[in-house]
């Protein structure tokens, strides 16, 4: 006697639904989802990880910041003329302060007219964060025109002053011209002077003249240009490409325009807007392209 029903009761539709077809439509439907699964892959670009937009985020900013790197900052020559005198030794602290390479024109003569001046030149002599070089030794006595009239001369007085204080580099600057004759450079201002500055070339030094002058009054010993249009001009200089070398600037200042306070933070006002200013980098003389 059978007391409850078999599984194999019930009706023969019944029983062929469970048998076969229930399990093929399971089978079926699996395939076609995978399928569909498959195509849905294909149209629809997967999402980016967090990990993958870190990564391409750093890459942008590496490219960035290379890109950034080659473009070359535009290139300031401080130079400070006619030391060692009574300016000096505040140029110097100041140069030392705002930790900047800067390049001292020296006034062989000036080194022994005093006491004060030779122990400022030993100063300057053992200060291996600035560059010295040669301004002549008697700087004319201020009598240009005769002097430039004497080619030999010059080179003759220029050789004392390297050979009494022995400068590390063969830069010149000539006294009362803004000339040059370095590499391809060949400009002379007051063409009276050519001859002895060719001679002075030949002799085998670098002549550097300036791009601007930082002007001051020769009886007050004031600077006399502001200092925000001495910016300016330096940037309008540098902008339009009107420097002896495009990218490159000298600029010219001298020692004894800064004696008193009030153009010494001057000084230090100017060197700080061209130091902060991310396109410009202050280097030496020594730097100038074609200077060897
Ligand atoms: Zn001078």
């Amino acid at each position: 006697m059978n007391a409850s029903p078999s599984p194999d009761d019930g009706d023969p539709a019944k029983q062929f639904f469970l048998r076969y077809a229930f399990p093929l439509f399971i089978v079926f439907a699996l395939i076609t989802l995978s399928c569909n699964n498959k195509d849905t892959k294909k149209d629809t670009p997967a999402l980016p990880s967090i990990d993958s937009t870190l990564v391409r985020q750093q890459q942008q900013k590496e490219a960035d910041s290379i890109a950034k790197a080659a473009v070359p900052k535009k290139k300031i020559y401080i130079t400070f003329d006619d030391g060692p005198n009574k300016g000096t030794r505040n140029v110097l602290a100041a140069v030392k302060e705002e930790n900047i390479a800067a390049s001292f024109f020296i006034v062989g003569e000036h080194v022994f007219d005093s006491p004060k001046q030779k122990e400022t030149w030993e100063l300057l002599k053992t200060d291996s964060t600035i560059q010295l070089c040669n301004h002549s030794y008697t700087h004319a006595h201020n009598r240009y025109t005769s002097f430039y009239e004497q080619p030999a001369v010059v080179v003759a007085d220029f050789k004392k002053s390297q050979e009494t204080l022995h400068y590390s580099n063969n830069i010149a600057r000539m006294p009362g011209r803004n000339a040059w004759r370095i590499d391809s450079i060949d400009h002379t201002d007051i063409y009276e002077s050519k001859a002895a500055i060719d001679s002075l070339h030949k002799a085998g030094f670098a002549i550097m003249g300036w791009d601007i002058e930082w002007m001051f009054d020769h009886k007050t010993l004031a600077v006399d240009t502001a200092t925000s249009l001495l910016l300016r001009r330096i940037d309008n200089m540098l902008a339009a490409g009107k420097t002896k070398t495009p990218g490159h600037l000298v600029l010219l200042a001298h020692d004894q325009a800064f004696q008193k306070t009030e153009d010494i933070e001057k000084l230090h006002f100017v060197i700080q807007q061209l130091k902060n200013n991310p396109d410009y980098e202050l280097v030496f003389a020594s730097k100038y392209p074609g200077v060897k």
